[in-house]
């Protein structure tokens, strides 16, 4: 049997990148998975998985799509975005949208998602928080940090109110990792850096496995998280990121 054998789990953001590889590999593991994203048309070929457009930003239809979707044994907030900004470049509107996204959104999928998980008395949270945080310092990562610090310590909050109820919420703190979104970042870059290959070496420098992680060993890791082979973590953000923080 797999390790998710009779789980029912939500993944936001499984269009792409970490979430459709976390939902692929969930799947794999014999998990019952609700894939959305906000993109219907990059939920397509998922076979097997069921999907469903969703927009995290959304409230109502968040609540919804977890309370009419579930009860769920785990729940995977993947949705966020990567500003690069400093504390002098930030504007107002990437504060405010870091915040909802990055932050806010994974409050309300919990807090649709915890009266289920309470009745039943068990359940797995996993928020997507980065080592970019409360974790490491990264340069033109202003809102970004700020946004996924606050994951870990509404996670580590979360953990400590439900521990007793026997649900388990825990956060996952990745270096760079290749995705869609990180090419974008790279082609961003690339004017300053002095190119693409350039601005592609920036990014690969700082891990210290001379290397960016590949969605599917996240993914691995998010598996963990989801089953009961971690019963006994709760609270934690695990870092998971070639060395860049070492
Ligand atoms: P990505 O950024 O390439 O793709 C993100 C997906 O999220 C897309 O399919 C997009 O349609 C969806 N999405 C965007 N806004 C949404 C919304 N409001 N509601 C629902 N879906 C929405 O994927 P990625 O790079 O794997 O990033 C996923 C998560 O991992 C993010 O939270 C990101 O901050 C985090 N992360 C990424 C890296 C990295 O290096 N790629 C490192 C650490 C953490």
């Amino acid at each position: 049997a797999g390790r998710l054998q009779g789980k029912r789990v939500f993944v936001s953001a499984a269009g792409q990148g970490i979430g459709r590889a976390a939902a692929i590999l969930m799947a794999q593991e014999g998990a019952d998975v609700l894939a959305t994203d906000r993109d219907v048309a990059k939920l397509r070929g998922l076979e097997g998985i069921e999907t469903q457009g969703l927009d995290v930003l959304d409230d109502a239809a968040l609540r919804d799509a977890i309370t009419r979707g579930g009860p769920f044994d785990a729940m995977f907030n993947c949705a966020g975005f990567v500003h690069q900004n400093t504390a002098l470049t930030c504007t107002d509107d990437e504060w405010d949208f870091a915040f909802a996204l990055n932050a806010r959104s994974m409050w309300k999928a919990m807090q649709a998602a915890l009266p289920a998980m309470i009745e039943r008395g068990r359940g797995s949270i996993i928020n997507m928080s980065s080592a970019a945080s409360s974790i490491k310092g990264a340069p033109n990562r202003f809102v970004y940090g700020a946004s996924k610090a606050a994951v870990v310590g509404m996670t580590r909050a979360a953990a400590a109110d439900v521990v007793k109820q026997g649900i388990r919420v825990n956060c996952l703190a990745p270096g760079t990792v290749e995705t869609p979104s990180w090419e974008e970042r790279v082609a961003a870059n690339a004017e300053e850096a002095g190119g693409m290959e350039q601005a592609r070496a920036a990014f690969v420098a700082r891990q210290a496995m001379g290397r960016l992680a590949r969605p599917e060993e996240i993914a691995s890791l998010i598996v963990y998280l989801a089953s009961d082979e971690s019963a006994f973590m709760t609270g934690q953000a695990v870092v998971i990121d070639g060395g860049w923080t070492l």
